[in-house]
């Protein structure tokens, strides 16, 4: 499993089980050690990008650093 969010300095990695098919949820495991890991259902993170055709974000609400529609084209996942 691998940590969704783009590169970040906190120790909270988190990967995306499965989306629920419930509007505006998904199921997370979060982890911060090996062995401290949580499944967390969490809200979708309502931030779209501006413009006509805004993307929306793939994340959670709430999440640290960029939203997935921020990414460049060289994507830069956590990696831990
Ligand atoms: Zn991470
Ligand atoms: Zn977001």
């Amino acid at each position: 499993m691998q940590c969704q969010l783009s590169a970040h300095d906190g120790r909270e990695h988190f990967g995306l089980l499965n989306d629920l098919g419930e509007y505006g949820t998904a199921l997370w495991l979060r982890w911060r050690e090996k062995t401290d890991v949580d499944l967390v259902v969490l809200p979708d993170c309502p931030v779209v990008a501006p413009g006509p055709d805004g993307e929306g974000c793939c994340l959670f609400a709430g999440h640290l650093e960029q939203h997935t529609w921020e990414h460049n084209l060289e994507e830069v996942s956590c990696l831990s």
